[in-house]
């Protein structure tokens, strides 16, 4: 293997997505587990068995807990992912891993065919690259038309995020009223550590996404990531054309 592509492909043994497993470690996985699944299941009791709740999974290493934590205690939670169309080769291979895994198919939402061939025509295949304004616009068609889509009708909704992916998300409670959709968003995962999540990971030997170990922290559309350095914030390598405060899709912006 030649420099250039060890640089591009590292060797499993990234610190971050393999952390040292300490008995410490543990003992704290092992309590957030059990509180995190205890919240899911008083959800599942406050807001009904019949497709009221949903986890929203985008295959990230925080969304690959909750999926381990509903799936392998098989809550009456649907579990429902979004296919913007522009998603990393790997994240399909992982879907379908979590699909055999599990026993299950997703319930996976795409955009709508027509508003994106407007939008491509109107704008250019990456017209993401060109301004804040289209970025949004891009995300607003392939992400948060489905999300309406995929949330009509439910009481309330599970997300992986954590207060410290970055300055967006400080202070991010467990629960919260989203009123930019209309119904309660769970956070079960708010006050975890990122090496809290990889211990899990690697303890209860998670399906994750490959990019991970190539230094992708968080991964969302192909054309819209990449790799992080070391000390860059996790979320630096989303939309890094841009300021962080300007760096969310809107799947999880608060209404002013
Ligand atoms: S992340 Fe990029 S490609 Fe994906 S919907 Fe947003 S702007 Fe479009």
């Amino acid at each position: 293997m030649n420099a250039a592509v060890s640089v591009l492909r590292p060797a499993p043994g990234n610190a971050a997505t393999h952390p040292e497993l300490t008995d410490a470690l543990r003992a704290t996985v092992s309590t957030k587990s059990a509180t995190a699944l205890a919240l899911l299941r008083a959800a599942v009791a406050e807001f009904g068995t019949q497709g009221e709740l949903a986890f929203a999974n985008s295959f990230g290493a925080e969304d690959m807990v909750l999926t381990d934590l509903i799936l392998s205690n098989a809550l009456p939670i649907t579990v429902f992912s979004l296919d913007t169309g522009r998603l990393p080769a790997e994240t399909y291979s992982l879907i379908g891993e979590v699909e055999r895994r599990y026993g299950t198919k997703l319930e996976i939402y795409f955009p709508d065919a027509g508003a994106v061939e407007t939008f491509v025509r109107s704008h250019g295949i990456n017209a993401f690259y060109d301004s804040v304004e289209l970025r949004k616009a891009c995300c607003g068609v392939r992400k948060m038309e489905p999300l309406r889509r995929a949330l009509a009708g439910r009481k309330a909704w599970i997300t992986g995020l954590r207060a410290a992916q970055s300055v967006t998300r400080a202070g991010l409670p467990v629960r919260e009223f989203d009123s930019a959709n209309g119904l309660e968003k769970l956070n079960p995962l708010s006050d975890w550590t990122e090496a809290e999540v990889w211990a899990y990971i690697r303890i209860n030997e998670v399906p994750y996404n490959a990019l991970h170990d190539q230094f992708y922290p968080s991964i969302g559309c192909a054309p819209c990531t990449r790799a992080i350095a070391v000390g860059e914030d996790v979320r630096a390598g989303r939309w890094w054309w841009e300021n962080p405060e300007t760096k969310e899709c809107g799947l999880h912006v608060k209404e002013a």
